[in-house]
């Protein structure tokens, strides 16, 4: 077996010397078990928090552990009567050729599916967050103005184009002409503006100029101070992500904005609320299912992916992930056939 573990705790920015790429004996599959050949892996923003030695809703990954995430894989052997060899399933198999379950953290994808991978994103984990965070806290109106940054990825791409679904004005937010271009273009956002833009605090003033209603929070940092001012009385901010500080190691530079930030959500009257997809709404998960392969299949919701190819790949990947190289939903294809 070939996989990849957590060699150092990253301090910042990860760095590829807190990967080690190891080749191990593959594990002897016990009754009631099934050896998995993973065939896409997910990278999600969410790794960075799994490699630090620091509480939160989800342990840390040990060090010369497997480096943890979600895989499409199929099955290699079968010691379980609920599995046959060729099936796909949805796991959660890590950074490595093959893995071990016992089948009670698989979701079955059937012998045959169309776009096994899109499981990850669209039609799994990133797709469900998208949904319920919008539809459930950010609970969209017709004429509503919705801001969303990283607006190219599985999260923000969602969001958006169901913002447009249901009636809202919908302002992207991303890292370059490129991004932005594709965001209005192909995912029908009303407008998109790159936050790395010198003038991008005064763009997103002009670009709403009936205030916010939803903020859909995926970055913070300087995007959020830029969206604070703008909020309307009663909006609200469904809290799903802060990639823009995963690397930090200390608090930003001052001045400390925090009581702004108090006085608003107070004078405005703003919900904001954060929310762990599977934690707070695993049960919704067939009603999202349903409905997104619905949207998806009848051309409403458009999905775009960038699909890596081989393992040892996989740090590149994810540390450009949380700088923006990655457009679309970042997915490794594992070449062990
Ligand atoms: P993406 O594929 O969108 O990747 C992250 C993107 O963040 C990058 O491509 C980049 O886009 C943007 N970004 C990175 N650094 C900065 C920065 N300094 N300022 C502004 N933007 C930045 O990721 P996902 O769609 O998978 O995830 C989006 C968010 O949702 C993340 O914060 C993630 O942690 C969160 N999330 C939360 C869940 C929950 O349960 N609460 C579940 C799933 C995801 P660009 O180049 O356009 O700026």
């Amino acid at each position: 077996n070939r996989r990849i573990v957590l060699a150092s705790r990253p301090e910042g920015a990860p760095t590829p010397n807190n990967f080690r790429l190891e080749d191990v004996a593959l594990p002897n599959v016990q009754e009631g078990e099934v050896l998995l050949r993973t065939v896409y892996l997910s990278l999600d923003p969410y790794m960075r928090g799994r490699m630090n030695d620091a509480p939160s809703y989800a342990p840390p990954v040990n060090i010369d552990e497997v480096m943890v995430g979600a895989t499409v894989c199929q099955v290699a052997r079968s010691r379980h009567p609920d599995f046959a060899e060729g099936d796909w399933v949805l796991g959660y198999g890590g950074w490595q050729l093959y893995s071990l379950s016992n089948g009670a953290d698989l979701i079955q994808l059937g012998k045959n599916p169309k776009n096994p991978s899109w499981a990850l994103g669209i039609l799994g984990m990133p797709g469900f967050t998208a949904y319920m965070g919008l539809l459930d806290i950010g609970r969209p109106k017709s004429g509503d103005t919705l801001v969303v940054a990283a607006a190219t990825g599985p999260v923000g791409a969602t969001v958006g184009q169901l913002g447009k679904l249901n009636g809202c004005r919908v302002v992207g937010i991303a890292g370059g002409p490129e991004k932005a271009d594709y965001a209005t273009r192909v995912l029908g956002f009303d407008i998109c503006l790159d936050h790395k833009d010198p003038n991008f605090t005064s763009k997103l003033s002009e670009a709403c100029p009936k205030g916010i209603d939803i903020y859909f929070e995926n970055v913070g940092g300087k995007v959020f101070d830029a969206v604070l001012p703008l909020l309307n009385v009663g909006a609200r901010i469904p809290l799903c992500g802060l990639v823009s500080q995963y690397n930090a190691t200390r608090l930003p530079d001052g001045p400390d904005r925090l009581s702004l930030l108090m006085a608003t959500i107070l004078v405005k009257r703003i919900k904001m609320q954060g929310f762990i997809i599977f934690d707070d709404y695993g049960h919704r998960y067939g009603e999202f299912s349903k409905e997104m392969s619905a949207l998806v299949t009848s051309g409403k919701i458009q999905y775009r992916e960038q699909i890596v190819e081989g393992l040892e790949n996989a740090p590149e990947a994810f540390i450009g992930l949380l700088e923006g190289k990655n457009f679309g939903k970042l997915v490794v294809h594992l070449n062990n056939q």
